[in-house]
């Protein structure tokens, strides 16, 4: 008895055996045919296997993991390749399964990269023999001209970094050019927001050897000023929208301060200038690697951003008091701007229940920014852990009622999001798809939310317009939920002749196979 369904005579007919392969070298544990639809355990352990434990472990204390460790969104590598293709005169290497990077490709190039990705194929015997790891340096030898790049960066993806493909051993210059080499495994780095910081934190620990070795050459914008600021500047981590660090700017200006760059950068030489510093502002709080190297080049770091009043009000403050500024000077800026942010926040009021969540690391920073404008916001999920930077908004955001959720699944945000039914749910594309099948109006973070200015007095009245443009849909998406009713849904969607030819027992068989498998797992385990 085994256990199998036969639904016709297929199993019958006879098989033709043709002749026997020749032996072809056994492919590596966690080698090509696994992904990230294959064990995640079984990739880590064959990764720990090929000597890549430190890095496993650093990532595992960085970014931590749970309640779920499954990336729920993107490859995460997409975050780092995109971190090295906004930069001038950088190169861009990928060495993984053809599958993962025709994806990552697909994706880049959609979001407008327009700059060439390299690619070092692989099969099952250069990956066991070796050879592998020989292909990657002369691909990095032959890129590496001086007149075109200032790095090339080289990414393991899963399969590589499982098989132990050991990226340290590259040169770390050639002909001027910097080599930086990283593992940016599915089974490691559980969002592609981390993965900005994997790479954003590489770069900076090489730009910092660099100046601890000797003088290093200012970005061009320094050179096009005339040499450096006369005043000390704060850097800033995480993307931004490109008015905000204007904004941030104006908002130093009365401290004595001056904005300087953002990380990620868009040239090598601004890893200098940011490092060089009185203060490191983490506007999003997961560049944990990023945070340990302007800590190790002695620059303090200041969680959370100037949101809405008390926002703002604090991170003035908490930047002023670290950069050594005078209380006066503190209240010159609080002065200066808290008046014009409690203006336009009463000039654009939002008026609702909001569920919100995603994936960018500035879910809190919206979040508070909306409660300012007036909102209710009892639901925050964020696909990110949760980090010191981003305390200061959590104890904000928990003490105005929100309920605060790191490292959320897409069950837990659709949980939320179904227990509330808001007027407006905020959030990632399978919420917002299901927001609509309920009727209530939802907006994508992504692209509707993050790419708006959040600081200061010009983010205090920038979420209204759209929020409440959204709030007040509500009947059209009523109406639009009604005219829809009966079509179907889930896997009876769709038009359909006949009754849709539901087969719950097949569902069954299948339940109850998957639940035999796990208890096997588990059985394993436990040997
Ligand atoms: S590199 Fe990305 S797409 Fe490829 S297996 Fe890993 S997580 Fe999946």
């Amino acid at each position: 008895m085994t256990g199998e369904v036969r639904y016709d005579r297929a199993h019958e007919a006879e098989v033709l055996a043709g002749p026997g392969r020749e032996e072809a070298p056994a492919p590596p544990r966690g080698g090509d045919g696994l992904g990230c639809h294959a064990g995640a355990a079984e990739m880590e352990a064959a990764a720990r296997a090929a000597g890549k434990s430190e890095i496993l472990d650093r990532y595992a204390a960085d970014y931590p993991q749970g309640p779920h460790d499954k990336p729920q969104s993107m490859c995460p590598a997409f975050g780092s390749l995109r971190v090295g293709l906004r930069m001038r005169r950088v190169a861009t290497v990928l060495s993984g399964s053809a599958c993962c990077v025709y994806g990552l490709t697909f994706v880049s190039h959609f979001y407008g990269a327009r700059r060439s990705v390299g690619y070092v194929p692989f099969n099952s015997e250069t990956l066991v023999t070796g050879k592998l790891f020989e292909d990657i340096r002369d691909a990095v030898h032959e890129l590496a001209d001086p007149d075109r790049y200032d790095a090339v960066v080289v990414t393991n993806l899963c399969v590589p970094t499982a098989s132990g493909v050991p990226l340290k051993l590259l040169p770390s210059e050639i002909n001027g050019v910097r080599i930086v080499g990283i593992d940016v495994p599915g089974f490691g780095v559980p969002t592609h927001a981390e993965a900005k910081d994997v790479l954003a934190g590489a770069m900076l620990a090489y730009a910092r050897a660099e100046a601890e070795a000797g003088p290093v050459a200012a970005p061009d914008h320094v050179k096009a000023a005339g040499g450096r600021a006369d005043r000390p500047t704060v850097s800033f981590l995480g993307e931004m929208f490109p008015a905000d660090p204007v904004m941030l700017g104006a908002m130093l200006a009365p401290m004595g301060l001056a904005a300087g760059p953002v990380v990620p950068c868009r040239e090598w030489r601004e890893l200098y200038a940011a490092l060089d510093a009185r203060v490191c502002a983490a506007i999003h709080p997961f560049y944990t690697a990023s945070m340990r190297e302007f800590e190790a080049a002695g620059r303090p770091v200041v969680g959370s951003a100037p949101v809405g009043r008390d926002g703002t009000a604090a991170w003035l403050a908490a930047v002023g008091q670290a950069a050594g500024v005078a209380p006066e000077r503190i209240a010159a800026a609080q002065n200066a701007f808290l008046p014009a942010v409690d203006a336009a926040l009463k000039a654009a009021p939002v008026k609702g229940t909001i569920t919100l969540s995603g994936y960018e690391g500035s879910e809190l920073l919206v979040a508070r920014l909306l409660i300012e404008s007036g909102a209710e916001v009892p639901y925050v999920g964020t696909a990110c852990p949760r980090t010191r930077a981003g305390e200061a908004d959590r104890e904000w955001l928990e003490a105005h009622g929100a309920k605060v959720q790191f490292r959320a699944s897409l069950e837990q945000d659709l949980a939320a999001m179904e227990a509330v039914r808001p007027d407006l749910a905020i959030g990632t594309t399978p919420v917002v798809q299901r927001a609509k099948e309920l009727g209530l109006p939802a907006l994508y973070f992504t692209n509707l939310i993050s790419a708006r200015p959040l600081m200061g007095p010009a983010g205090a009245g920038s979420l209204a317009e759209v929020v409440n443009a959204a709030i007040g849909n509500r009947g059209r998406m009523e109406r639009m939920r009604d005219f829809f009713e009966g079509v179907g849904e889930g896997d009876t969607a769709g038009v359909w002749e006949g009754e849709p030819n539901l087969r719950p027992d097949f569902r069954a068989i299948h339940l109850r196979k998957l639940e035999k498998q796990e208890r096997a797992r588990k059985a394993e385990e436990m040997i």
